[in-house]
C-alpha cells in the first residue's frame, strides 16, 4: 500500500533520512522544515500522514498539529508526533492537540513503518467514508455533524490478567467518564463481547495463559468486534510483538509504567475516532435507504432498479435478463371506494405478496404509482414468465379485506415479460417491450400475463 507522506523537521538531515528509508518502501515523499512551511504543503498535498518533529524553532510541533486538526479539511489526516523528549506530560501535550501517534528518536524503523501502516489503513477507510457522506450531504440526503461525538459512557473491556494492573487501567478509565469492564482471558473475553459492544479495547501484551496477538486477531476476525479500536499495553522489551499486534490490527499502544494522561488520551482519541466512523456510516446507510427505496412500501425505487438493470447489463451483457413490469388491475377503484389510505394498504400487501414470491436474488422495486418492476438475472423469457405467472396467482389469492367486515376485495395484477437478447440492450428498452407487452396483458382483460413477442 503506497501512500503520500509530509515528513516535518528543522534539521534537514533527520529530514533527508527518514525521507530516503520511506521511498525504498515505496512511499511518495516530501518534507518541510518549518510549522508554516508544512501548514502550506499539507493544503497542497493533502498527504495520507504527516511525520511532524516537535522542537522546531518559531512555531513547534504541538501547534502545527493543533491548526492541522483545527482544519476542517486536514483534521483527519494522522499526525504522528516525533519527538526527542520521552517526557510523559509531552506525550500527553501531543495528545491534547491532537496526534494521533508517538515516535521517539532516534526513530526505529520497522516501528514507523507499522504505525503508518496502521494510520493510513485507517485514514483510507475514514476517507471512503467521507466522500460517500460528502456526497449524500451534497445531494441534500443527509446533514454534516457541527458538533464531536462525545465519549462519555463509552464501553470499554480490559483483558488483563493481572488483577492489578486491570484494576488500575479500570480506575483511570474510569475517571475519565468511560464505562470499563475487565475479562482475565480468551473465555471471559468472549464472553463480554458477545453480551455486549465495546467501544475500545484494551489488551495486555503481557498475558500469561493466553497468547495476547491471538486474541487480537480473534477480535480482527470477527464480525462483531472487527471495528473496535485495540490499544496494547506492553513492556518496553516487546517492540517485535507490538509491531505484529500492529499488522494483525491494533490500533495503538501504551508502555508500562502505564502513565494515567496518556492512556487517558489515548483512550480518548480511539474512541473518539470510532464514533466518529460510526456516525459517518448511520448517517449514510440512512441516507442511501432513502435515496434508493420506496417509503410506503420499502422496496427499492425506480432510481435504483435502474442503476441495477444498468450494471447488470454491463456487466454481463448477453447473458440472460429478464424483467417484469406488474401493474394493479383497476386500482383506482379501491381509491375511490375505500379512500387513499386503504388504497395504499393495498400497495403494502401486493408488494409483501410479490417479495414473499420472489428468488432472493431478483430484485423487487416500486416502480411508479401501482406499478412494480421484478429484474431477473439468469432467467429466460420463458422462465421469467413461469415466475410472472406464479406472482399473478399469489396476488389473485390474497385476502384482502378493506372494510374490516370480512369482506375481500379481490386484488389482481396484469404482468408483462420482456428478457434481454441482445447485448445492446439499454434498461429503457428492455422495460419499454415489457411495458408494451403490460399493455397487451390489459387489453386481452388483465389477471393475466403477456410475453413480449420478438420483433
Ligand atoms: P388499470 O387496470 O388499467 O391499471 O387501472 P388502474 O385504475 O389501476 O389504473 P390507473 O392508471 O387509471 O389508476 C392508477 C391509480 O393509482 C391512480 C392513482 O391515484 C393511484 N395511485 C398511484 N399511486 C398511489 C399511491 O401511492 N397510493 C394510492 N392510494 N393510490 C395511488
Ligand atoms: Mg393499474
Ligand atoms: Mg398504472
Amino acid at each position: 500500500m503506497t501512500a503520500r507522506v509530509l515528513v516535518v523537521d528543522d534539521v534537514p538531515a533527520n529530514a533527508r533520512l527518514l525521507e530516503a528509508r520511506l521511498a525504498a518502501e515505496y512511499y511518495q515523499v516530501a518534507s518541510a522544515e518549518t510549522g508554516q512551511a508544512a501548514l502550506k504543503l499539507a493544503r497542497e498535498l493533502r498527504p495520507d500522514i504527516i511525520l511532524l518533529d516537535v522542537m522546531m524553532p518559531g512555531m513547534d510541533g504541538f501547534e502545527v498539529c493543533r491548526q492541522l486538526k483545527a482544519d476542517p479539511v486536514l483534521g483527519h489526516i494522522p499526525v504522528v508526533m516525533v519527538t526527542a523528549l520521552g517526557e510523559p506530560a509531552e506525550k500527553v501535550r501531543g495528545l491534547e492537540a491532537g496526534a494521533d501517534d508517538f515516535l521517539s528518536k532516534p526513530i526505529e524503523f520497522d516501528t514507523l513503518l507499522a504505525r503508518v501502516r496502521g494510520l493510513v489503513r485507517l485514514k483510507r477507510l475514514l476517507d471512503e467514508w467521507r466522500a460517500r457522506g460528502e456526497t449524500a450531504r451534497v445531494l441534500g440526503l443527509a446533514g454534516g455533524f457541527a458538533d464531536a461525538p462525545s465519549i462519555a459512557g463509552a464501553r470499554v473491556l480490559i483483558v488483563d490478567d493481572w488483577d492489578f494492573e486491570a484494576r488500575f487501567l479500570k480506575d483511570c478509565l474510569e475517571r475519565e467518564g468511560l464505562r470499563a469492564s475487565a475479562a482475565r482471558g480468551e473465555e471471559e473475553m468472549l464472553a463480554a463481547t458477545k453480551a455486549e459492544s465495546f467501544d475500545l479495547i484494551v489488551i495486555s501484551l503481557s498475558l500469561v495463559s493466553f497468547d495476547a496477538l491471538a486474541l487480537a486477531s480473534r477480535l480482527r476476525a470477527s464480525e462483531r468486534t472487527q471495528d473496535v479500536p485495540l490499544l496494547l499495553v506492553a513492556e518496553p522489551e516487546d517492540r517485535e510483538r507490538i509491531v505484529r499486534g500492529f499488522d494483525l490490527g491494533a490500533n495503538d499502544w501504551l508502555l508500562r509504567p502505564v502513565d494515567e494522561n496518556e492512556l487517558r488520551a489515548r483512550a480518548r482519541n480511539q474512541i473518539r475516532r470510532k464514533l466518529y466512523q460510526q456516525r459517518l456510516r448511520a448517517t449514510l446507510d440512512q441516507a442511501l435507504a432513502l435515496a434508493l427505496s420506496d417509503p410506503l412500501t420499502g422496496l427499492y425505487n425506480q432510481r435504483y432498479v435502474m442503476h441495477h438493470l444498468r450494471n447488470l447489463l454491463g456487466v454481463a451483457p448477453g447473458h440472460s435478463l429478464a424483467v417484469l413490469m406488474i401493474d394493479v388491475d383497476h386500482f383506482k377503484r379501491i381509491n375511490d371506494s375505500y379512500g387513499h389510505p386503504m388504497g395504499d394498504e393495498a400497495l403494502k400487501a401486493v408488494a409483501e405478496t410479490l417479495r414473499a414470491n420472489l428468488r432472493a436474488f431478483d430484485t423487487l422495486a416500486r416502480y411508479g404509482g401501482e406499478e412494480f418492476v421484478v429484474v431477473m438475472p439468469g432467467a429466460t423469457l420463458s422462465e421469467a414468465t413461469g415466475a410472472a405467472e406464479r406472482l399473478r396467482d399469489a396476488v389473485a389469492q390474497m385476502q384482502f379485506q378493506p372494510d374490516g367486515r370480512g369482506l375481500p376485495h379481490r386484488l389482481t395484477v396484469s404482468v408483462g415479460v420482456a428478457a434481454s437478447t441482445g447485448s445492446d440492450a439499454t434498461p429503457e428498452a428492455l422495460l419499454q417491450v415489457a411495458d408494451r407487452a403490460l399493455y397487451c396483458a390489459k387489453r386481452d382483460g388483465r389477471n393475466r400475463v403477456e410475453m413480449a413477442r420478438s420483433e
